[in-house]
């Protein structure tokens, strides 16, 4: 089931989808400001008593208020298992007052055509909104407060649990356990990135402006990782004197201190060992640990411990965290950006095999297009990198010499490159690697220092 909500622009106005995504740390929005972000989860705070961990995406230009009532139905649904029932879409709107109370909204002419067009079965608003002419389909119903409204949409789900959305369009709603992209519009290459990085075990970094949809494809990488053999299901447990089922992610935090990661009889930053580590925010860790990452994924080893994971790491592409975003303007020089991408440390980025930027698309008017998913592919493909000798990676160096037009490449890049191809051809099925393949791997891996943003 999908929630909408209304954003009005005069007298008409926009249905905005509430698209919520399951991530393993705490609240997350993308789209809006830093600040109306902010702002966002400060009243969500007021309204709900807990909030989840998941990730919504949302339009930039959403106004606080607007989205509060929709945001906050949403959040409830998605404790109570509501929004993966299949139920006809709900829209919700009017603004919320103090104690979650849902005040009138003045009446919108165009909200039972926009209902007709998504196939909307229930609208919420708030007692004594009017509506000019009951044309569409679907049912109203006036709450007192947002918890009310909850109790409301519970009643609708379990009435009309089956009923298909008829709408085409409505393809966003509930989050399919096949396809862990299901909910992540658009962003098809830095998708079919995570597949390989994945797929390879081979470090990845997302970089671009807040609301570009890095933290969201990263909270999608442990519904990526293949299940755990029963060897290494053993090995994990005896390592961590607890019993694992499925495969570790371990986040570093910002403010993480390198002695939390040493903690423990077994370290804590090997907990992440076969599985994923991952660093989102990644230019506001300190020094020593963006050194000990850099060393981690060198050895795959701490302390004389295995560490053996998927690194992935987020971050921002300059210290205003504009640069390549649409909506707001970086105002720092290119001298500001170089050291920016300095004080991550070139030892460390290079140690990546792929560096991908990510623009600030909006995810929700994007066309739907992800890239084929397939866990089998997954296994199968991390199971022939396993196999694959250095030497056999080494004989690719020619082809990359051949169409690389980077001369200044360390050999620990050149064959994180070759490593990466063969892993693509891998997982396309192809027994040898092209020079098409290769100069694909190739494009993945591009810092702002190649590039030209301004
Ligand atoms: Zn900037």
């Amino acid at each position: 089931m999908l929630i909408y909500g209304y954003q009005s622009q005069g007298f008409t106005g926009n249905l905005i989808p509430i698209v919520l995504a399951q991530n393993t740390a705490e609240l997350t929005i993308l789209g809006p400001s830093l600040a109306k972000q902010r702002e966002i989860r400060i009243l969500l705070k007021t309204i709900l008593p807990s909030l989840p961990k998941v990730t919504i995406q949302l339009p930039n230009s959403v106004t606080t208020q607007e989205i509060l009532a929709p945001l906050s139905l949403a959040l409830l649904a998605y404790e109570r298992h509501l929004l993966t029932l299949d139920c006809p879409a709900v829209l919700c709107y009017g603004e919320i007052g103090l104690g979650g109370v849902l005040k009138p909204s003045p009446s919108l002419r165009d909200i039972p055509l926009r209902c007709t067009d998504q196939a909307i079965g229930l609208v919420l608003v708030g007692r004594q909104t009017l509506l000019p002419s009951r044309s569409g389909n679907f049912e109203l119903c006036e709450c007192e407060t947002i918890q009310d409204a909850g109790s409301q949409l519970c009643k609708y789900c379990l009435q009309h649990q089956g009923e298909k959305a008829s709408s085409e369009e409505n393809t966003t709603g509930a989050e399919s356990l096949s396809d862990p992209f299901s909910n992540i519009i658009g962003l098809k290459r830095a998708k079919q990135a995570l597949l390989y990085a994945v797929a390879g075990n081979l470090p990845i970094l997302f970089y671009g402006p807040p609301g570009s949809g890095k933290s969201l494809l990263l909270s999608r990488i442990a519904s990526l990782l293949p299940a755990l053999t029963s060897e290494s299901q053993q090995e994990l447990s005896a390592m961590q004197a607890q019993r694992i089922d499925k495969p570790p992610v371990f986040e570093i935090h910002p403010g993480t201190k390198e002695a939390d990661l040493m903690k423990g009889v077994v370290p804590a930053i090997c907990k992440a060992h076969g599985g994923s580590l991952i660093v989102d925010e990644l230019s506001h860790q300190k020094p020593n640990i963006l050194t000990l990452l850099a060393s981690v994924m060198d050895s795959r080893t701490f302390s004389g411990y295995p560490v053996n994971t998927l690194v992935a790491c987020a971050t921002n592409a300059c210290s205003c965290a504009n640069l390549g975003s649409v909506q707001g303007v970086c105002h720092c020089s290119e001298m500001q950006i170089d050291k920016f991408w300095a004080r991550l440390g070139y030892p460390l980025l290079d140690r990546f095999a792929i560096a991908l930027c990510l623009h600030s698309e909006n995810l929700l008017v994007s066309e739907v297009n992800a890239p084929t998913f397939d866990y089998e592919r997954i296994r199968e493909v991390r199971k022939l990198q396993k196999q694959r000798s250095e030497q056999e990676i080494r004989r690719l160096l020619p082809l990359y010499t051949k169409i690389s037009c980077n001369t200044q490449l360390s050999f620990r890049r050149s064959l994180l490159c070759c490593k990466l191809a063969r892993t693509i051809a891998d997982y396309e099925g192809k027994i040898l690697v092209t020079q098409a393949i290769m100069q694909e791997a190739e494009q993945l891996y591009l810092l702002p220092k190649d590039r030209h943003y301004h």
